[in-house]
């Protein structure tokens, strides 16, 4: 990285920048290296500067949420990161039915928050432990319900620093899929429509998959499920059928208890870990002649420049 840009960096975004920041920590399955910047933004006007600093300096970046649905390379990242975990992204606002939250708000505090309130739509989020940004640009959702099913609005800021606003008529969901995560923008604040129901209910629903998620999840670290299943067929039954429950690549290993899932056991490698996804897509393309997709967002150490 140029001096000047260090300097720069350090001297404009005083104890929100990390440079050769290691990634492992800020991801679910513990793994990745440095980044060449790690900037934490506290306010949209500290997040829209850096956006402009890294046009000028034609520097690329990912979005970080809560690194649960992420891999990055065990090389790091050649650009920026942008963690959207400071407490300036993370408010609730309730009025009526809508709820109104900064990007970073956990998903575990969302549902926690519309339970106390007899509002549902969000109970599927007990238990996932993503950011509502990180939902929203994975169309996360389980138990029937998806986190497009609730969406309203969505604030943003693009590359060149401008704010867009989406409204739910402007964005196209689909199973695991959000027209937004094409787009080069950092999502600021999601807003949803729930509906209005009783404390008792929707309580019970939550207790209800917060049970049968301790049943199904693997203790240790992960990120969900590896791949989308197909249409025909769950991926963990491709994956048991063809023999791969409880394979193990160096730290990591196909999980004993859900096979759509691979845990690091410790030590494990991002390269690990990519191998063994690698390898799964081969054993159920030749068994079954079915390309299994990544619902992990797998991150290269070099990503295109904008
Ligand atoms: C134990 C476990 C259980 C899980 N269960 C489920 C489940 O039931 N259903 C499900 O769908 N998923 C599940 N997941 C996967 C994951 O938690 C979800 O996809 C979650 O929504 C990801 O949120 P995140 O904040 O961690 O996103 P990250 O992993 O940080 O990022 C995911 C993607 O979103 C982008 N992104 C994040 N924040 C922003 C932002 N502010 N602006 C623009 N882009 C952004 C990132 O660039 C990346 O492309 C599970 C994961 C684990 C570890």
């Amino acid at each position: 990285m140029e001096k000047s840009l260090k300097e720069i960096l350090e001297t404009k975004f005083k104890g929100s920048v990390f440079i050769d920041e290691p990634l492992a920590g800020y991801t679910s399955l513990n793994v990745g290296g440095p980044a060449d910047i790690f900037f934490i933004p506290d306010s949209v006007e500290s997040l829209s500067g850096f956006l402009r600093l890294l046009r000028k300096y034609k520097i690329s970046f990912i979005v970080l949420g809560n690194g649960s649905n992420v891999l990055f390379s065990d090389k790091g990242l050649r650009g920026a990161v942008i963690s959207m975990s400071h407490q300036g992204f993370k408010r609730i606002e309730v009025e009526s039915n809508c709820v109104r939250c900064g990007a970073g708000v956990l998903l575990s505090e969302l549902s926690r928050k519309t339970e106390s309130l007899g509002l549902s739509g969000c109970e599927f989020m007990a238990g996932i432990p993503g950011t509502a940004a990180g939902a929203v640009i994975s169309n996360a959702g389980a138990f029937e319900q998806d986190t497009g099913k609730i969406i309203e609005r969505v604030e943003s800021l693009d590359f060149s620093s401008r704010r867009r606003v989406f409204q739910k008529n402007d964005l196209k969901f689909s199973y695991r899929y959000c027209s937004l995560s094409v787009c080069k923008l950092v999502i600021i604040g999601i807003s949803f429509m729930l509906t209005q129901g009783n404390v008792v209910s929707v309580s019970r629903r939550v207790e209800e998959i917060k049970k049968r998620r301790e049943e199904a999840f693997p203790e240790l670290p992960n990120a969900g499920s590896i791949f989308k299943n197909p249409d025909s067929i769950p991926a963990w039954e491709l994956i048991d059928e063809s023999g791969l429950r409880n394979m193990r690549l160096g730290g990591a290993r196909v999980s004993m208890k859900h096979s759509n899932m691979i845990v690091n056991e410790g030590k494990a490698t991002s390269k690990d870990i990519r191998n063994l996804v690698e390898i799964i897509q081969i054993k159920v393309l030749e068994k079954f002649g079915i390309a299994l997709e990544p619902e992990i967002r797998i991150v290269p150490e070099f990503l295109n420049v904008q």
